[in-house]
C-alpha cells in the first residue's frame, strides 16, 4: 500500500507509475484568547479559512500553496491567516503564544484523490491525494479499499479515483514548482477539522501572540 501523502509520487516512481500529484502547502495556528470564539467549526468562505474551537482556544487553518514544498511555518503567512479571520471575529484577541503549524497536503490537478490498484503491479495499491480533505476522508477510504486488497472484490464508486485517469498528462514530479501559487479552484478550501484533536503532518512552533 502506497499511501505517503506527497511522498507517495516518488514511492509511485519506483515502481514505474507516474502520477500527478502536487504538495499544496497550508498552515494552522491554534491559540487561546478573550472575547467570543464560535461555538462550532465555520468555514470563513470568502477569507478561505477554516476557523474551530479548539481545547478552550482557537484553531485558525488555511492558505493553499500548490507546488510549493514547505515543513516550516511561515510567520507572513500566519498574520496573514489571523489578519483576515480577525474581519470576522468581533472581539476575539489572542492572549498567549499559539502552536503554528505548516503541512504538505497531497493535491491532485483534479481535486479527486488517487485510490485504488497500481497499473501493472499486481497486489500493490495506493491512497493519496486527498488533498483539504485528508482526515475526513481517510476512514471512509480505508474501509472502501479494504474488500479489494483483502479479497480482490472491486469497489465501483473508486471508477473516477483509478491512477489511470491522468494517462497522457503532465506527470508528477515533471512540473517546476511555483513558488506561492494560489490555486484558484475550490480546492483551496479547508475544511474545519471538525470533533478531531488530531493534526496534519506538520512542522511545529510556538509562535508570539497570533496577531
Ligand atoms: C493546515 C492544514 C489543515 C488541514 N485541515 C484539515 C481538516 O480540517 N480536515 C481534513 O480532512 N484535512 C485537513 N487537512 C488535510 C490533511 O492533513 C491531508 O489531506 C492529509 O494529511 C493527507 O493524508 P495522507 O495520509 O495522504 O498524507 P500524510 O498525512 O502526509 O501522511 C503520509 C505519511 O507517510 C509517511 N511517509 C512519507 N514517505 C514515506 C516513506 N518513504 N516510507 C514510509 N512512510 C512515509 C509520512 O511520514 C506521513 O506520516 C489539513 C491540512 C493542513 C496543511
Amino acid at each position: 500500500m502506497i499511501a505517503a501523502g506527497v511522498e507517495s509520487v516518488v514511492l509511485l516512481g519506483r515502481v514505474g507509475v507516474r502520477v500527478s500529484l502536487l504538495p499544496a502547502t497550508g498552515y494552522s495556528v491554534t491559540a487561546s484568547g478573550t472575547g467570543t470564539v464560535p461555538v462550532h467549526p465555520v468555514k470563513l468562505i470568502e477569507a478561505n479559512l477554516a476557523c474551530s474551537p479548539f481545547d478552550g482556544g482557537l484553531r485558525l487553518s488555511g492558505m493553499f500553496e500548490l507546488g510549493v514544498r514547505r515543513d516550516h511555518v511561515r510567520a507572513r503567512a500566519l498574520r496573514r491567516i489571523t489578519a483576515s479571520a480577525g474581519r470576522y471575529l468581533r472581539d476575539w484577541e489572542p492572549v498567549e503564544d499559539g502552536v503554528a503549524i505548516a503541512g504538505m497536503r497531497p493535491a491532485t490537478p483534479d481535486s479527486l484523490p488517487l485510490i485504488g490498484p497500481v497499473p501493472g503491479r499486481d497486489g500493490v495499491f495506493t491512497a493519496t491525494g486527498h488533498g483539504t480533505l485528508g482526515l475526513t476522508l481517510a476512514p471512509a477510504t480505508a474501509a472502501a479499499l479494504a474488500p479489494q486488497v483483502l479479497h480482490g472484490v472491486t469497489a465501483p464508486e473508486f471508477g473516477p479515483f483509478a491512477l489511470g485517469r491522468f494517462a497522457g498528462g503532465p506527470a508528477a514530479g515533471t512540473r517546476p514548482a511555483r513558488r506561492g501559487l494560489r490555486c484558484g479552484s475550490a480546492r483551496r478550501s479547508v475544511v474545519a477539522h471538525i470533533g478531531s484533536t488530531r493534526s496534519p503532518p506538520v512542522a511545529r512552533r510556538r509562535v508570539g501572540p497570533v496577531r
